[in-house]
C-alpha cells in the first residue's frame, strides 16, 4: 500500500489531482490481462485497441492501425503541447448539462464503457470538439463509421456510431472546432439503440504504457449556437 501511495504522491507534481484520477481511472478500466501488439512494452501496459485479435479480420484490422501509430507524431510536432482544458460539445443542439454520465459504466465482457454516449437525433450534425487534424476515418463492427482527430498534446478523440461522414472529409485535413465531421446515427454496434454519438478521449500510448480513456465530460463546454441558428 505504501507503494502505491508513493506512486501517487510522486505523480502529484503539475497536473496533480488530474494525473491522480486518471491513473485511478486507468486501472479501474483495463483488466491487466490485456493486450500484447507488436511494439508492445508489456502484456500488463492497458490496450488501446480492446480486445485480442481473434479472426483473420480481427488481426487484420490490428495491423491496419500501425501506420496511424507512425503517424501520430508528426501530427504532435505540429501542435501545442498541452492537451486542451476545454473540449466543445461535438453534437449540434445539446447541453453539456443534458449529457446523463455513462463513463466507466459496465459493459459486456468484463469492460467498462471508456467513453461518454451522447443521444441525438440521427443525422444531427457532429463537429469536431477540439482543433487538430483528422488522424483516421474507417467503418468496423463496434464503432461502425468512426473518426479520429489528434488534437494538442497527442490527444485522440474518437466519435463513433456516425451515420455518415461529412462530405469530403479526409485524413490528415486540418480541423477546428467549426469543423463538421458526420452526422449522429446508430452504426455499428448501436444499431438497436437510440442513435446518439460514442464520444472518446484517448491519451498517452500503449507503446509507452501509459494510455487511458479520459472522462470528456468534465472537460466539454457548449457549443455556442451559430449566428444563422439564432
Ligand atoms: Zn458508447
Amino acid at each position: 500500500m505504501f507503494g502505491r501511495l508513493s506512486v501517487y504522491k510522486s505523480s502529484m507534481t503539475a497536473t496533480g489531482l488530474a494525473r491522480f484520477v486518471l491513473v485511478l481511472g486507468a486501472s479501474l478500466s483495463w483488466p491487466a490481462s490485456q493486450a500484447v501488439t507488436p511494439g508492445t512494452a508489456s502484456p500488463r501496459c492497458p490496450s488501446e485497441f480492446g480486445a485480442e485479435p481473434r479472426t483473420p479480420a480481427e488481426h487484420r484490422r490490428r495491423a491496419e492501425w500501425v501506420p496511424y501509430q507512425r503517424q501520430l507524431p508528426l501530427y504532435e510536432a505540429r501542435l501545442p503541447g498541452k492537451p486542451d482544458r476545454q473540449l466543445v460539445m461535438p453534437v449540434s443542439g445539446v447541453r453539456v448539462r443534458q449529457v446523463r454520465d455513462t463513463f466507466a459504466r459496465p459493459r459486456g465482457g468484463g469492460r467498462l464503457h471508456e467513453g461518454q454516449d451522447i443521444f441525438a437525433p440521427r443525422n444531427t450534425p457532429v463537429y469536431s470538439a477540439a482543433a487538430g487534424f483528422v488522424w483516421r476515418i474507417s467503418e468496423t463492427p463496434l464503432g461502425g463509421k468512426w473518426v479520429f482527430t489528434v488534437g494538442a498534446g497527442g490527444r485522440r478523440y474518437y466519435y463513433a456510431h456516425l451515420e455518415r461522414f461529412a462530405a469530403g472529409l479526409r485524413e490528415g485535413q486540418r480541423v477546428t472546432t467549426s469543423t463538421l465531421l458526420g452526422y449522429v446515427g446508430t452504426t455499428g454496434n448501436a444499431r438497436d439503440t437510440p442513435a446518439h454519438l460514442h464520444f472518446e478521449v484517448n491519451e498517452g500510448s500503449q507503446a509507452r504504457c501509459d494510455y487511458r480513456a479520459i472522462d470528456p465530460l468534465p472537460l466539454l463546454v457548449d457549443r455556442p449556437p451559430k449566428p444563422s441558428d439564432r
